[in-house]
């Protein structure tokens, strides 16, 4: 009998290290939900790569933020590719560098909101349906983290810092609620690695001005965190739960 496939959702999964993650866990068959916020043409052209690869790829745009969008996003995996059994929260921005004494209330808010009550609302989604408690089959969930929880990212973005710091929270906490229930929950801690995301906090060349800063004296690459993800998220990491991958050079 052929085994039942892997169903998973990469939220923010068009770009860096989410496309990265989606070309990894294609590779290995899963049915995907691509979620992508505003770029649709990123998420299609992904779409259609993978669709190469594997045999169900569908895309959703929905802003995490919103509670609703993340409902309906869940609702559409239910129809379009069945129930998931793996969630990667990787959605997450950061703003302009600046210290802290320059934050807004405005701009915290919005930090929090995608990077912590976003990935909180897609586990409890993914919970409701993986959860053996509440008639599932089990699963997996990676929340994408960063090096900035233990750095604090000074001078750049410690509201994104603590945004992280939340999410790490996170992972630990539902890990132990869920560790009964067949839900393993992990996360990965990437330092600096090749994206947009470092243009959108004003510097694009960031990653190699840091790079002699980083004991291996180089940026990481989306890959490389995907690799871990991927592993996290497979039968071989059965019984990591409640961990943390640093994927950060040494940092
Ligand atoms: P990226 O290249 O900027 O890509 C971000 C992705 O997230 C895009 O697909 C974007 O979709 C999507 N997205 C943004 N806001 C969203 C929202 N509200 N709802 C749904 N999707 C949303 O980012 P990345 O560098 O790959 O980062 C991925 C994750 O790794 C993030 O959680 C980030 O904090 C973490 N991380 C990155 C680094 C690094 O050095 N790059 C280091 C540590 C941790 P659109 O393109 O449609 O807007």
């Amino acid at each position: 009998m052929q085994s039942q496939p892997k169903i998973a959702l990469i939220t923010g999964g068009s770009r860096g290290i989410g496309a990265a993650t989606a070309r990894a866990l294609a590779a290995q068959g899963y049915y995907l939900c691509i979620n992508y916020r505003g770029n649709h043409d990123a998420a299609t052209e992904l779409q259609q790569e993978l669709l190469q690869v594997t045999e169900k790829v569908v895309i959703k745009q929905a802003d995490i933020a919103v509670e609703s969008q993340v409902v309906e996003l869940f609702e559409f995996i239910d129809r379009e590719l069945g129930t998931i059994t793996a969630l990667v929260n990787n959605a997450g921005i950061l703003r302009q560098q600046c210290r802290l004494q320059d934050l807004t209330a405005e701009r915290i808010d919005q930090i929090l909101k995608t990077n912590v009550t976003g990935s909180f609302i897609c586990a409890r989604e993914a919970v409701k349906r993986m959860s053996t408690a509440l008639g599932g089959q089990g699963g997996a969930i990676v929340n994408v983290s960063s090096a900035a929880s233990y750095t604090g990212a000074p001078n750049e973005y410690v509201d994104y810092a603590a945004s992280k710091g939340a999410m790490d929270s996170m992972t630990k906490g539902l890990s132990l609620e869920v560790a009964a229930e067949g839900i393993r929950v992990n996360s990965v801690r990437p330092g600096c690695i090749y994206t947009q995301m470092h243009a959108d906090g004003g510097e694009a060349g960031r990653v190699d001005r840091l790079a002699p800063l980083i004991p291996m004296q180089r940026g990481g690459k989306p890959l490389e965190v995907a690799n871990a993800i991927a592993w996290l998220l497979s039968d071989e990491a059965s019984y990591a739960t409640g961990t943390f991958i640093d994927l950060a050079g040494g940092r």
